[in-house]
């Protein structure tokens, strides 16, 4: 959708962030390891010969895992046997799911800005994207809005929570409004919740799945990349009612078969509540990165939960593809061009950062923006 940046081509800035080793704060690529017991398990399964096909469905003792953990963490109660597919990644449940509930020529409605593959996905199964906007001042999520581009046609609604790329964590009248408007119209609600486990602060995730009448109408996508710290395993998971999860399963039966075995086998030594030290450190960065940012004369989100914030060029003066574009070129550091996530009618003001990465390099990247923008002015 955003092909160009300041008049360069994507491609091009990226080959240029390449060639001049710019410190990448764009990517959403944590900095810290999975868990050692998780390593280990995923390292003694493959040394005890877990080389073959899994159950489709995903490996029973990692099903449970998950259902304890989404039970113990969000209270949602979960049948692994029918309820639960592990897939690869978000990314596949997402997919699956559209392609399961959509018929060619339905209507999904899609919260911008957003994770940029949405609007790609729902037009790849033959669904149309119905663009609904986020309020700008504090990134707010308006029932009525969404109420407003309901059709007859419409079959979703995706719901991203904690929100990539703003941060914000939906509250409960947000949550529960899409909930309602989903009960009401007879649509499924598609909630991404991959960044379930880093919420700051003492905020409550909310899922829609654990509202009373959640069951019926929500399909939850989520992921082992950002839990685990594990984005290259290809680690994720759907959670649907049964009849659902069988469509789902014939999807994903017939695309993929299943996920990679062993590191199901390594994933099935997760313990979902001890990762709070993770948390604790990204909250920490977050806060560096949004002072920071803020003290350079950025408007700044402080992101609730998530890996990313958005920086508002507005109060600088400068259009953010161009200093985006100027970032790269002569201060070596690559930001995203906030404009990637916005289907249509996005401003030239936003760019996206992610508070995830080495923390040394990250205060590096600050400190190029900082010298950059006094350059500048100076
Ligand atoms: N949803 C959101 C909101 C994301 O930010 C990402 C990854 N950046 C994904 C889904 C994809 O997750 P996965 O790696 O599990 O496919």
């Amino acid at each position: 959708r955003c092909t160009r940046v300041a008049g360069m081509e994507l491609t091009e800035l990226l080959r240029v962030a390449e060639r001049v080793k710019a410190i990448d704060i764009a990517l959403g690529i944590p900095a810290a390891d999975p868990p050692a017991p998780v390593v280990d398990a995923a390292v003694a399964a493959l040394r005890a010969g877990r080389h073959q096909y899994a159950d489709p469905a995903g490996l029973p003792e990692l099903r449970a895992a998950l259902a304890a953990g989404l039970r113990r963490t969000h209270g949602i109660d979960v049948d692994p046997a029918t309820e639960l597919t592990i897939t690869c990644g978000a990314t596949e449940a997402l997919f699956a799911t559209l392609l399961a509930v959509t018929d060619p020529g339905d209507e999904v409605v899609v919260v911008q800005p957003c994770y940029e593959s949405y609007v790609g996905m729902v037009e790849l199964v033959g669904a149309v994207p119905v663009v609904v906007g986020l309020r700008t001042d504090g990134w707010r999520l308006d029932p009525a809005d969404l109420a407003a581009a309901v059709s007859a046609r419409t079959r979703a609604i995706i719901l991203n929570t904690p929100h990539n790329p703003t941060g914000r964590v939906f509250d409960a009248a947000e949550v529960g409004g899409v909930l309602r408007l989903c009960r009401e119209r007879g649509l499924v609600c598609v909630t991404d919740e991959v960044y379930d486990h880093y919420v700051f602060d003492g905020a409550r995730h909310r899922s829609p799945l654990s509202l009373p009448g959640g069951r019926e109408h929500v399909v939850l996508a989520g992921s082992l990349s950002k839990t685990l710290n594990a984005t290259g395993w290809r680690i994720g998971f759907c959670v649907a009612d049964p009849a659902t999860t069988s469509a789902i399963r014939r999807v994903h039966e017939r695309t993929t078969i299943g996920t990679n075995r062993p590191m199901q086998h390594g994933a099935a030594a997760l313990a979902l509540d001890s990762l709070g030290d993770n948390r604790s450190w990204v909250q920490q960065q977050r806060d560096l990165m949004v002072d920071r940012l803020t003290a350079m004369g950025f408007a700044v989100f402080r992101p609730e939960g998530g890996w990313f914030l958005m920086a508002d060029t507005r109060p600088l003066g400068v259009p953010a593809g161009a200093l985006c574009r100027d970032l790269v070129e002569r201060a070596g550091v690559l930001v995203a061009p906030g404009e990637t996530f916005f289907a249509e009618g996005g401003e030239d003001r936003w760019l996206r950062m992610t508070f995830v990465r080495d923390p040394a390099a990250t205060r590096d990247a600050l400190d190029r923006i900082e010298r950059f923008l006094a350059d500048r002015t100076g």
